[in-house]
């Protein structure tokens, strides 16, 4: 069994040291329990947070502990009585070959999934937080003005599809021009722009020329800074993520905006609210797939993976996808079907 450990907390953006490959042998089930034999892992942003030791939503890693994350896994061995060997199942393993459960937090995926994996993507936690933050938050109403960071990743691209499916004017924001060009052409946002660009702030402006009634904030940075001035009376900012300064040491340098940040809130009674996706709406679930799982069978939403070969090239993964190297949702392929 194979398993990467938190090795040291990073300063600044993780490098390969702070991860430690450790081996061991793999572990017996007991009565009531499965051992898991994990298919696919997913990388997301979060991960770098629970590598840090500041206060959060959640408890940090410890330090010689598995890294966390979300698991497509096979039923390897079951006494359990709701699995058997074989079973596809989502579960919270973490970056490892394999792991044991009392089957608590598992769902399972039915006898043959067509695309397993994508229970890490569209029709699983990143597909549920562009779902609740843009229809609960966001409320998006036809006509109106809808812009996205982080366009093309699987949160990013999943809210501005819904936003085209509720009748708005979708701008995405992506780092380069291919992305920016997927985001257009297969995603059918209405513009994309480079965010990297010079005069990305005069480009925004442009592409919004009645404003921004909705903006899905996945990034922070310099993008919030050009977005701010195209806010509308009454707009929505769900605070999702601001994965430009998850590696930040440090405020950024420059004057202190922050009285320009609540006067524009309060002249132009804009709504901002943060939330996270478990703890604030676990409970709708069932309502996403509802209508995820159509539309996504239905081919009006899109979705594009990322897929890393083996387990080794994780902590690799996760720094590259933090600086945005990544197109499309990241898995990393641990073990074959
Ligand atoms: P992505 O696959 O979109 O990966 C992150 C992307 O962020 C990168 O690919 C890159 O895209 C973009 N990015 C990185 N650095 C910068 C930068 N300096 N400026 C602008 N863009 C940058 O990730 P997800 O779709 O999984 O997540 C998107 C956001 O949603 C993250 O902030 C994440 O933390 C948040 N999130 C929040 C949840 C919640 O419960 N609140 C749950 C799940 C995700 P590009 O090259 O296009 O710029």
């Amino acid at each position: 069994n194979r398993r990467w450990v938190l090795a040291s907390r990073p300063e600044g953006a993780p490098v390969a040291g702070n991860f430690r490959l450790e081996r061991g042998p793999v572990p017996e089930p007991g009565q009531g329990e499965v051992l898991l034999r994990t298919v696919w892992l997913s990388l997301d942003p979060y991960m770098r947070g629970r590598m840090s030791d500041a206060p959060s939503y959640a408890p940090p890693v410890q330090l010689g502990e598995p890294m966390p994350g979300g698991t497509v896994c096979r039923v390897v061995t079951s006494h359990h009585p709701d699995y058997q060997a074989g079973d596809w199942v989502l579960s919270y393993s973490g970056w490892q070959d394999y792991q044991l459960s009392d089957g608590s937090g598992l769902v399972g995926l039915g006898d043959n999934p067509s695309h397993p994996s994508w229970a890490l993507g569209v029709l699983g936690m990143p597909g549920f937080t562009a779902y609740m933050g843009l229809l609960d938050i966001g409320q998006p109403k036809a006509g109106e003005t809808l812009v996205v960071a982080a366009a093309t990743g699987p949160v990013g691209a999943t809210v501005g599809q819904i936003g085209k499916l509720k009748g708005c004017r979708v701008v995405g924001v992506a780092g380069g021009e291919e992305k920016c060009r997927y985001a257009v052409e297969t995603l059918g946002f209405d513009q994309c722009l480079d965010h990297r660009a010079p005069d990305f702030a005069e480009q925004l402006a442009k592409a919004c020329p009645q404003g921004i009634d909705i903006y899905y904030e996945n990034v922070g940075g310099k993008v919030f800074d050009a977005v701010l001035p195209l806010l509308n009376t009454s707009a929505r900012v769900p605070v999702c993520g601001l994965v430009s300064g998850y590696n930040a040491t440090q405020l950024p340098p420059g004057p202190d905006r922050l009285a320009l940040l609540m006067g524009t809130i309060l002249k132009k009674r804009i709504r901002m609210q943060g939330f996270i996706i478990g703890q604030d709406y676990g409970h709708r679930i069932d309502e996403f797939r509802r209508d995820m799982i159509p539309w996504v069978q239905q081919g009006k939403i899109h979705y594009r993976e990322m897929v890393i070969e083996g387990l080794e090239q994780a902590p690799q993964g996760l720094i590259d996808l933090l600086e945005g190297k990544n197109f499309g949702k990241v898995v990393v392929r641990v073990g074959a079907d």
